[in-house]
Order: structure tokens, then sequence, then C-alpha cells
């Protein structure tokens, strides 16, 4: 089970491609991270937002 407190906190997602910060979600990885599609016509990458690095909820 994912830890949804970790998803309450809005925050500001950028695109780690771009920077544009008009993003949109698009469901969840195989890892269950949450992905993103950038809405900059010129980019359209798709990330997993990993600020997830100091958590230890898994091993
Ligand atoms: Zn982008």
């Amino acid at each position: 089970m994912l830890n949804e407190i970790m998803f309450v906190a809005v925050v500001t997602v950028f695109c780690n491609k771009c920077g544009n910060n008009k993003v949109k979600k698009i469901g969840l990885s195989p890892q269950g991270k949450q992905r993103y599609l950038c809405k900059n016509q010129e980019c359209k990458k798709s990330f997993i937002l990993d600020y997830t690095n100091n958590e230890t909820l898994k091993k």
C-alpha cells in the first residue's frame, strides 16, 4: 500500500525537461509513482516526479 500522506501536500510540479509547470497527472507508474505529462506542445515529456529519495517506505 502506498502512503497516501505523501500525496496530500499540494506541490507544484515542474517538467524536468523544459521547466514548464503546466503538467497533468496521467496515472501511476508500474512502481506506483505518480506520472505526469508536460502540456508544453513542444515538449510533451512524460515523467515521474521522484522526490522520494529521502523516504524509506520501501527497501
Ligand atoms: Zn516539458
